[in-house]
């Protein structure tokens, strides 16, 4: 019985994905929707990109939801 596990710490024992870069790209790059932080996408990246944190976060989020 071990029903102290906490869903928290649950989550983040799950894979973190890490961001699939396509190469080495000379910016300019696409800013994060949230932050307004420069992000690793090239500007010419469609729909919303996201920094690394924010994309880590939006990843948690998503796994916790539910
Ligand atoms: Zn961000």
């Amino acid at each position: 019985m071990d029903e102290t596990q906490d869903p928290e710490t649950y989550c983040q024992g799950g894979p973190v994905a890490a961001a699939a870069t396509p190469g080495p790209v000379d910016g300019p790059f696409a800013e994060c929707v949230l932050c307004r932080r420069p992000t690793e996408y090239p500007e010419s990246t469609r729909g919303s990109t996201l920094c690394p944190v924010c994309e880590w976060q939006e990843a948690q989020r998503t796994a916790c939801s539910g």
